[in-house]
């Protein structure tokens, strides 16, 4: 008998994954199609051609289960991937809990979250295209810090639109993204039509990714040799993200268990995804009955109090229309520090799977996420972002209510990424001048269609 159990599960480079999982394949019931906003018909390819390269248009529609990753994408992943699995033995023992308590650290990329397994993708696939210039948004910094990255590897010039409360919040972040060598203009600007629009009913906006995506959407639309980015929400964007939970899987098996129930924290629902699709593959076939559960902020809850209907992606209504879960696309989220999670839909691929029931989803309100932040930073060493405290605060109550019932429970969570730019957070938590903010349902007519 060995002394304590093992605490992390490591995989080599060769075990990297080869292909994303693609969940469309086994669905058993069709995702709703993107609609055209004008005449509300199914948009073809060619409606996205200004925006993004083919390969990536062809990831966004296709029904193939696994789709190769190429060899230049792997080599890039191969700097911070297979990412580590770890089992909180401390958090476990100061919870009293008989639940095994996994998580998946995405916190140890350059960028420091998930994002650079998409931006990586996406860089390369628009270089082999041959576009130059990438526009994009950023909410709390971590997409613009991704894709900045992405972009000096892919020899890409990146511009970024980030969200103003957190341009100032995050001058750090806004420095890392400079560093990379890119460009970053707080939104709303008066760069672009959209920015215009909003700063002339709302001079002192503090913005939003919503915002922010009009008016990275209107640069790139505008401009030949420049294409549009997302970080979130668009099913190729979560395709990416599957090397988490396929990862996970085979260290789960190293571990000799199964998860009773995946989380993930979930703003666009990208890391969510990413951590649970490969697992639900087995619940979609009938062979496992693994719980997914998708958590939210109380201030921007799209899942549980958004309702499930055709919308625009954006704030001003440039985008194609999805089904997704929202709360409109004039809803403005409150300034939590989770601003990776300040958006006001969820990716269809997730909304759809919610709406089949296969997927729960629990909203917090942020003082109660960074309470449990601060617990798992003294048990486990890492300070998580603000947005992974989310999935923290539910792995821990779903620990304590195991040992309430008694009851042995493998859970599984992924650490989307590390809070080391979010100290001022942290400073207003440990002051406690942090406020909870309530849901405000906007006063909006929902898009007709
Ligand atoms: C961006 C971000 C999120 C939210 O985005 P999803 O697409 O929902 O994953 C969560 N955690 C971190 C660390 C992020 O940077």
């Amino acid at each position: 008998m060995s002394g304590s159990p093992q605490r992390r599960f490591m995989l080599d480079e060769e075990q990297l994954p080869t292909h994303f999982y693609n969940v469309a394949a086994d669905l058993p019931v069709p995702l709703p199609p993107p609609l055209n906003p004008a005449t509300h018909e199914p948009i073809g390819p060619e409606a996205l051609a200004p925006l993004f390269p083919m390969e990536l248009i062809r990831q966004e529609v296709s029904s193939e289960r696994f789709i190769e990753i190429p060899e230049p994408v792997r080599a890039a992943y191969r700097s911070f991937r297979p990412s580590p699995l770890i089992r909180a033995l401390n958090l476990e023992r100061e919870l009293q809990t008989p639940a095994h308590i996994y998580y998946k650290y995405e916190g140890g990329s350059p960028p420091g979250s998930h994002k650079p397994n998409t931006a990586l993708a996406q860089a390369f696939y628009n270089a082999d295209a041959g576009v130059r210039r990438l526009v994009t948004e950023t909410g709390a910094g971590q997409w613009g810090s991704a894709l900045a990255y992405a972009g000096s590897l892919f020899g890409i010039e990146t511009k970024v639109f980030m969200v103003r409360v957190s341009y100032e919040q995050k001058p750090y972040r806004r420095s890392f993204i400079q560093t990379f060598g890119a460009e970053v203009v707080p939104s709303p600007s008066t760069e672009t039509d959209a920015g215009r629009r909003i700063l002339a009913v709302d001079p002192d906006s503090s913005g939003s990714l919503g915002i922010a995506i009009s008016e990275a959407v209107e640069v790139a639309a505008g401009r030949d040799d420049t294409n549009y980015s997302l970080g979130s929400v668009l099913n190729h964007v979560l395709l990416h993200q599957t090397v988490i939970g396929q990862e996970a899987m085979k260290q789960m098996e190293l571990a000799g268990e199964a998860p009773d129930v995946v989380i993930g924290c979930a703003g666009g629902g990208s890391n969510f995804a990413g951590i649970a699709f490969p697992f639900l593959r087995d619940r979609l076939g009938g062979r496992s009955s693994t719980r997914f559960l998708a958590v939210e902020p109380a201030s921007c809850p799209s899942l549980t109090r958004g309702e499930y209907r055709y919308d625009f992606g954006d704030s001003v209504g440039m985008t194609p229309l999805l089904k997704m879960h929202t709360l409109g696309h004039e809803f403005r989220p409150a300034p939590i520090h989770a601003g990776g999670l300040r958006y006001h839909g969820m990716a269809p691929l997730v909304s759809h799977l919610y709406d089949q029931g296969f997927i729960e989803a629990r909203a917090y309100a942020q003082n109660a996420c960074f309470a449990a932040a601060v617990q798992f930073a003294r048990t486990e060493g890492i300070v998580p972002a603000p947005e992974s405290s989310h999935a923290i605060r539910a792995a821990i109550d779903e620990a304590i209510e195991a040992r309430e019932a008694a009851q042995k429970k493998v859970i599984l969570f992924n650490l989307s990424g590390h809070g080391y730019f979010d100290m001022a957070a942290y400073d207003q938590y440990l002051a406690g001048t942090l406020t909870d903010v309530e849901y405000e349902p906007a006063q909006e007519e929902p898009v007709a269609v």
